[in-house]
């Protein structure tokens, strides 16, 4: 069966199953998502009213037998930032989305009274239902409702609270293999799905499958590209110790924000790394090693348990125990699972409400470490829609804007990650130029710059780092259009049988004749669609601007300040 766009409006409940106009084909991913909102949303709309459209798309190669090919993208604008927004996640639903034969599903409109829906597409199908049952239910509730209703074999997209409560901060969760939760984080989205008031979307594709046009030439390359990726040393790692990994490592490069961003290493990180994480894991019977969807074959995810050996959570990355960790000066690994499970089931964008709690430590909300607090606020002030909850819900700028606080981390009022960009300076280029707001995952110069990983960068000096974050950032916006998950950048920077191998499946798969250029050349039309719909949004230049604090603050052990002039960053926009 062909590819189709599924279109759903909320504003009179009809729905459409349309032929793919010529100029999306070849797109899938990120490059789909940016090119329709890029076409169809106006750029100065507000992102909760009804110009906006809310579109979910596989990847090129997702519901195929393509190695790690099963991440889905989201794209709106954001109500956190204002800017075109993508978001990206593993679970179940690219490849369900693919199988049904969707290539995007674009919603749009919005109901004219308070009731509730859900959504449900099977092959050359699109259902709109009421919904009462699991409105004001977290996302662990909606699963195994949702499930019991149709399958186990389901795909679901929810909301949690915090998407029905139309917070910035709020992410769209994606059901897993495991019936578990992962999260299209950033930027909001989950407000964008809650201001269309539609609660879950359930996705059955039934024995449906992808049609390949050259079988046996994909499953040649896709056997090269399995073996560039689990040979490289980075994927081993990741499979060890997940992202965690980087605590220790990010620690020691004098680059771990600590305590709102005031210092760059934090005295508990041992506490809180990968290596005691792995340990914990195993000595409770959890999984260190596990993968967010069918098909990954690096596995960088794990199973946390609690203390009796219960599941707690899982897919916990390095940027969200940083963020509940060193950001808020909590050395507990079993206080930060809590908390992530908690923001899983409300559905926030775990580094953007951590990083709001930092600057509401610093306003003195609650004190810095305070583990207890931060879990009585996610739990009686967030998920209950509390004036202090939705403060912090809506986001770390507004935060710092409420409570009259300088040091705030943000780019485009979206929270700064886990990297200082003073001690690391080309991924500060990456935040200050993302199309995106602050999202290390736009341009990710950690690989060269401390991993060392395609080529070598000093993280203290600016040589070189614009132009590294333009070629990371040109990459990423390629790799997110084929539904690959991002750590196939660490074998496709470093093997090269890689990058070749990716390409002839995407041939194989559609029986086309891409080269390097082609896949280049999308990743610099992708960027410069988005920038082009920031720029009618209204941004300038200027907004390609890290915080102040930056410059003037020096963060320890360097005593490093972001040193970059503005005429230095613009430069990044020059291809
Ligand atoms: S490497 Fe990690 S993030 Fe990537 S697909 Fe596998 S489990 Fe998911």
């Amino acid at each position: 069966m062909a590819d189709k766009i599924f279109r759903v409006n909320m504003t009179d409940l009809s729905t459409s199953i349309e032929d793919v106009p010529a100029e999306w084909a070849g797109h899938g991913g990120r490059g789909l998502t940016s090119t329709i909102v890029a076409a169809e949303v106006p750029p100065t709309c507000h992102p909760l009213g009804p110009n906006n459209k809310l579109v979910f798309a596989p990847g090129l190669l997702s519901g195929t037998t393509a190695s790690n090919s099963g991440r889905i993208s989201a794209g709106a604008k954001s109500p956190l930032t204002g800017t075109i927004k993508e978001a990206n996640a593993g679970g179940t639903s690219a490849q369900k989305l693919a199988r049904i034969g969707c290539k995007a599903l674009i919603i749009e409109g919005q109901p004219q009274d308070d009731s509730w829906y859900s959504i449900s597409l099977k092959p050359g199908e699109i259902t709109i239902s009421k919904e009462e049952k699991l409105v004001g239910k977290g996302n662990f509730a909606v699963v195994e409702d949702v499930e019991k209703r149709f399958s186990d074999k389901i795909g679901v997209i929810s909301i949690g609270q915090g998407g029905e409560m139309q917070m910035a901060a709020a992410n769209i969760s994606i059901k897993d293999p495991d019936s578990h939760i992962r999260s299209l984080g950033r930027g909001g989205l989950g407000a964008v799905m809650g201001s269309k008031k539609i609660k879950f979307i359930a996705l059955d594709s039934g024995d449906a499958k992808v049609e390949i046009a050259d079988p046996e030439a994909f499953k040649a390359a896709n056997k090269t590209f399995t073996k560039a990726l689990v040979d490289h040393p980075v994927s081993q790692a990741l499979g060890t110790y997940g992202t965690n990994v980087l605590v220790n490592i990010i620690n020691e490069a004098g680059g771990l924000p600590t305590k709102n961003f005031s210092q760059g290493q934090f005295e508990g990180h041992e506490q809180i790394s990968g290596e005691t994480m792995h340990d914990l894991i195993v000595e409770r019977g959890g999984k260190p090693k596990h993968g967010c969807h069918a098909g990954c074959v690096i596995q960088c995810s794990q199973i946390y348990n609690d203390i009796k050996g219960n599941y707690k959570t899982s897919g916990i990355e390095y940027e969200s125990i940083w963020a509940m960790g060193a950001d808020c000066t909590i050395d507990n690994l079993d206080q930060i699972a809590e908390m992530d499970h908690i923001l899983d089931d409300i559905g926030l964008d775990t580094i953007e409400t951590a990083v709001a709690f930092g600057v509401a430590m610093e306003a003195g909300v609650l004190a810095f470490g305070d583990s207890n607090e931060m879990i009585r606020i996610m739990t009686e002030e967030i998920a209950k829609g509390s004036p202090l909850g939705r403060v912090i819900g809506n986001g770390a700028g507004n935060v710092g804007r409420t409570y009259g606080i300088t040091r705030v981390p943000v780019v485009k009022n979206q929270a700064i990650p886990a990297y200082d960009p003073r001690a690391i300076k080309g991924i500060g280029v990456t935040y200050a130029t993302s199309t995106q707001g602050a999202d290390h995952t736009m341009g990710y110069t950690i690989a060269t710059e401390i991993l060392g990983v395609g080529g070598k960068a000093d993280p203290l000096s600016k040589e070189g780092q614009v132009e590294l974050s333009r070629n990371l950032q040109i990459a990423t916006a390629a790799i997110d259009s084929t539904g690959m998950c991002l750590f196939i950048a660490f074998a496709a920077l470093d093997d090269s049988t890689c990058l070749p191998s990716l390409i002839d499946m995407i041939n194989a798969r559609f029986g086309i004749n891409l080269t390097a250029n082609d896949v280049t050349n999308l990743g610099m039309t992708i960027l410069k669609t988005e920038h082009a719909f920031n720029t009618a949004a209204g941004f300038t230049n200027l907004d390609d601007r890290l915080p102040e604090f930056f410059e003037i603050e020096p963060v320890t052990p360097h005593n490093a300040v972001w040193d970059f002039t503005g005429e230095e960053i613009d430069t990044f926009w020059n291809f």
